[in-house]
């Protein structure tokens, strides 16, 4: 079951119908304090939070289910600011999208995060690529990659984001974080490092340039 913790009605509503529609049990809660309850009472699948909430704000809902559980959380929110975001990932939400939006992205996006959570151990594959996340550790075909910490976290968001152009605003902003706004020639850098230690040694082509647009890696 998904949990929508959310108080505005039309989007919850919204929301609700379109993942009703696509066969997911779903249960909307308005307040704060209620939902957290909930969260702690109940295993949700995954939550879907906004931030601006009547009675528990949802970052503090989320601080506090952080202490007990790691539900996949989606942060849902009018709020833009870089900040804002970067604030939300460091407590712990899963992921984070700013209204207005599609709601194919949110749909696309509830998909990758369930699934993560199904996989066993928590691991990620592309082919003979495997990530187990837990360990964080990286092989190809059984053969084991060494990466830093952020080839780690980039290879993580770009295989999070198969099939979708990655652009260097966001490679940067997911890996990176505030401090390093504005400097995209660091997510280029990186690329480099990766393909260097993957593509090169594998003869693949798993990171691809779009030009103009950023990177992907094909299903
Ligand atoms: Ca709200």
């Amino acid at each position: 079951m998904i949990l929508i913790v959310e108080d505005e009605v039309k989007i919850a509503r919204f929301v609700q119908l379109e993942l009703e529609h696509e066969g997911y049990e779903v249960r909307h809660i308005a307040d704060g304090n209620e939902a957290l309850q909930s969260a702690l009472e109940n295993d949700y699948e995954l939550i879907v939070l906004d931030l601006m909430l009547p009675g528990l704000n949802g970052t503090e809902l989320l601080r506090r289910l952080r202490r007990i559980k790691d539900t996949p959380v989606i942060i849902l929110t009018a709020r833009d600011r870089v900040i804002d975001k970067v604030e939300g990932l460091d407590i712990g939400a899963n992921d984070y999208m700013t209204k207005p939006f599609a709601i194919e992205e949110l749909l696309a996006r509830i998909r990758v995060h369930l699934k993560r959570g199904k996989e066993s151990g928590a691991r990620l594959k592309h082919g003979k690529l495997v990530l187990d996340l837990a360990a964080r550790t990286a092989s190809y075909d059984g053969a084991e990659i060494e990466l830093t910490k952020k080839e780690y976290d980039l290879l993580v968001y770009m295989l999070e984001h198969k099939g979708e152009i990655v652009s260097r605003e966001q490679a940067l902003e997911a890996v990176w974080g505030f401090d390093f706004y504005g400097n995209t020639n660091v997510v280029d850098v990186y690329v480099r490092y990766l393909r260097s230690k993957i593509d090169d040694v594998f003869d693949v082509k798993l990171l691809q340039t779009v030009r103009g647009a950023g990177y992907i890696i094909r299903e």
